[in-house]
């Protein structure tokens, strides 16, 4: 067992320490999740089906001897005793949930059924990663928890969105008719080191872009506004959220409320990467939301939680990071798609 991790093992008393299963915890957020409860001293069972996940964000977590991970889609039914789950499992990009729309729409659905199954089964506390993606393209703005939303149920983002609010629904169902005590947060853009180089969404792609000298792909005229939001503020989000001194079963919004354009972001990244990229603009995605910005006044009152990272240095470390991802130690640049 690692020295570190042994210190803050010991500090929590052992009716603390908690068994928590991780669903998607290959993932981008999945990954910065398991490392903040393996260093708090739980213990973490990673479910994943290592479809946009990667073994490269988990092989530092296995020198814990806290830390196992099975994989399997949590289309089909899993039991292990646990005491806490997050349901982060299903690809979160636009061009990954669009890929087999199908099994998108059978993860948030069939998946949550599982693991609400399960939580029900040993009295765990239940965490559902839902989206700003349930407010669709927004006529409300910023957008409260209170606010139903505008969704197509009939587009490409469709097996997504719907996905997403028909999760919820379970959620829902399960705490009235079964008493889980589940928690939702619905999260507005996040970014960070370990999204994957041709993960696909807009932060990702303008920083591979810029580092790799190529154009840089806004789409429509970048008008179209989204707030950042970095792993790390998330996180702590999350764990909030889900803490005992909590008791919120309704949805709460978490994300950064500094609104940008698309434009905006892509000139921020081509001026701090010193990039020649040039921006080029390409055809709008169907139903692109036309803007998005959470009210986070539910977590700054029940859970005393805001953001602290500015845009400009979260994007600081997450460049830094795809430096290290894009170039090999000969100085050469690794090919992503
Ligand atoms: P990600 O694609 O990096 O991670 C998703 C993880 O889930 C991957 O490891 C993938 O292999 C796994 N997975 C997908 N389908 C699965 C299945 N059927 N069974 C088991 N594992 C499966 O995406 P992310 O950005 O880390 O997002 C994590 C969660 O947060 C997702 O549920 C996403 O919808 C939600 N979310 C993320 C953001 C964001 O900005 N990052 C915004 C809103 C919501
Ligand atoms: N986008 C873009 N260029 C890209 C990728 C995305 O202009 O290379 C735009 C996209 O059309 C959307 C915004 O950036 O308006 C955010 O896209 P992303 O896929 O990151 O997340 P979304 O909020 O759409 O789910």
């Amino acid at each position: 067992m690692n020295i570190a991790f042994k210190s803050t093992h010991l500090s929590l008393e052992s009716t603390e320490r908690r068994t928590i299963l991780v669903a998607g915890g290959a993932g981008f957020l999945g990954s910065h999740l398991c490392d903040q409860l393996l260093h708090d001293g739980h213990k973490v069972i990673c479910v994943d089906n290592f479809s946009t996940g990667r073994m490269d964000n988990l092989w530092h977590l296995l020198r814990f001897d806290t830390f196992s991970f099975i994989r399997h889609d949590i289309i089909s039914s899993i039991d292990v005793p646990v005491d806490e789950i997050y349901n982060l499992a299903c690809p979160a990009s636009p061009p990954h949930y669009q890929a087999d729309p199908i099994h998108t729409m059978k993860t948030c659905v069939f998946g949550s059924l599982n693991l609400l199954e399960l939580a029900a089964r040993h009295q765990a506390r239940i965490f559902q990663a839902s989206t700003s993606e349930v407010y669709g393209d927004p006529l409300v703005h910023p957008q409260p928890e209170s606010y139903w939303g505008n969704v197509n149920s009939f587009g490409p983002r469709s097996c997504y969105d719907e996905g997403k609010r028909s999760a919820e629904t379970l959620f829902r169902d399960f705490h009235v008719k079964y008493g889980v005590d589940i928690r939702i947060a619905r999260i507005f853009n996040t970014y960070g080191p370990r999204m994957r180089p041709d993960d696909g969404r807009v932060v990702s792609n303008f920083i591979v872009q810029a580092l790799k000298g190529q154009d840089i792909t806004v789409y429509g005229d970048g008008s179209q506004s989204r707030s950042f939001c970095y792993v790390d503020d998330l996180i702590k989000g999350f764990l909030r959220l889900m803490g005992d001194q909590t008791a919120i079963h309704t949805p709460v919004n978490l994300g950064n409320p500094v609104e940008f354009t698309v434009r905006e972001l892509a000139e921020q990244i081509v001026s701090m990467t010193g990039s020649s990229s040039k921006i080029v603009y390409r055809q709008l995605p169907i139903d692109d939301p036309r803007q998005r910005r959470p009210d986070i006044t539910v977590a700054k009152r029940e859970l005393g939680w805001e953001p602290s990272v500015a845009l400009a240095d979260g994007l600081k470390s997450t460049v830094s990071y795809f430096e290290r991802q894009l170039v090999r130690p000969s100085g050469e640049l690794v090919e992503v798609a």
